[in-house]
């Protein structure tokens, strides 16, 4: 296997460096690119052409590498398709937004968690990936924000010229963070000290794991935490989320509300629209209707929260609709008339199946 050069020490990468009878200097150098996510040496354009040949022949430069890249239509969305050492496969994706440049990270190859209208979980959890693993995301969206910089090819919605930096940081991608607690906390603890991005910036989303939760408590860094909630009540969330069976509602949103007033942030509640066909193929509200509306309300009343609206994104496998948007509007009004902080996602990058671990997937099927 080459070895992947951004994993070595400072004083690894010198000693790989004068085996090939270079100048420790070009450690240095090589170093600088990495940080700068360089996907190859051919990119590295201050080392002599003969270097950057041998090096693309011997050594990996990131301990990902991007496999597929797609942008969608409004150019404002790019999602990675990202290949580790071990040819497991990542997604990541990179949102250019009026706030900011936000970067969504997958936490693990796969994911146990078994939710039934996820498309990441269908192949099961893989591995863990490592703290380099997950910061090499941002370093990929990193280096396509320079070259957009460079071409000058992307402007922000608000028709800012887009700074090229990474800003904002969400672990919403495939896996569950807090299954991977110790890297995530490693990840998080790097991109503040290195990329300067703070803690504010940064939020880690959970389907309800309430150890992970009181750990983060414990940490005590003031990033935000977002809860895949999903359904109102035990009865429907263990129908959807099998993890719910393990932590009650009450128990994650008890855990989980304790974290944010620690830090007096709002909690993100995060629920998906769901509909289902019925037999003569019209879609049914499923955990939509005026009275799982009702249900949510009574639950999170008074609390300082967010709920954050996201339609369902189709996945072929599984059994659910997308409900119409004069249903998602009803399910919102009913929130907003019982003092909830409500506000329906966009959909970024949908055209490009930007919907969690639908780019993996695909490709493990062949769909290119
Ligand atoms: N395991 C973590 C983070 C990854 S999932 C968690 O559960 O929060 C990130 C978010 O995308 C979660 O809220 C998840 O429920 C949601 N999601 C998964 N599949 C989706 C789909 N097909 N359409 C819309 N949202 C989806």
């Amino acid at each position: 296997m080459k070895p992947i050069l951004f994993n070595l020490t400072d004083a690894e990468l010198t000693d790989f460096i004068t085996k090939l009878d270079q100048p420790k200097f070009r450690a240095k150098q090589i170093r600088e690119w990495l940080n700068r996510g360089a996907p190859d040496f051919k990119s590295m354009k201050n080392l002599p052409e003969k270097l950057r040949t041998d090096l693309d022949a011997s050594a990996r430069t990131l301990p990902v590498q991007i496999i597929k890249k797609l942008e969608s239509s409004d150019g404002q969305t790019t999602k990675f398709l990202l290949e580790l050492n071990d040819c497991e496969q990542i997604e990541c994706v990179l949102m250019r937004t009026s706030y900011g440049n936000s970067v969504c990270v997958s936490s693990q190859a796969g994911c146990a968690m078994g939710c039934k209208f996820c498309a990441s979980t269908l192949l099961g959890l893989k591995r863990n990936l490592t703290v380099n693993e997950i910061y090499s995301q941002i370093l990929v969206a990193q280096w396509e924000l320079r070259n957009d910089k460079l071409s000058d090819n992307h402007i922000r919605p608000n028709g800012d010229a887009n700074n090229g930096d990474v800003s904002h940081i969400v672990i919403m991608g495939t896996g569950e963070p807090l299954q991977n607690l110790e890297n995530v906390i490693g990840f998080i603890e790097r991109a503040n000290s290195e990329m300067g991005i703070g803690w504010r910036k940064i939020t880690v989303s959970t389907c309800g794991i309430v150890p992970g939760i009181k750990e983060l408590t414990k940490w005590g860094r003031p990033i935000n935490l977002a809860i895949s909630l999903h359904a109102p009540t035990n009865e429907l969330r263990s129908h959807i989320m099998p993890i719910n069976n393990k932590y009650k509602l009450d128990e994650v949103l008890d855990a989980a509300f304790e974290f944010s007033a620690l830090h007096n942030r709002q909690l993100m509640i995060e629920y998906i629209l769901l509909g289902k066909k019925n037999s003569s193929g019209e879609t049914e509200l499923f955990n939509c209707d005026a009275e799982y509306a009702k249900k949510l309300s009574d639950l999170l009343k008074g609390k300082n929260c967010m709920v954050n609206l996201i339609p369902w994104n189709a996945v072929d496998e599984r059994d659910f609709a997308s409900p119409s948007g004069n249903a998602v509007h009803n399910f919102q009004d009913i929130l907003i008339k019982n003092g909830i902080h409500t506000r329906i996602r966009r959909e970024r990058g949908q055209d490009i199946g930007s919907a969690c671990g639908q780019l993996r997937l695909n490709n493990a099927k062949g769909i290119k």
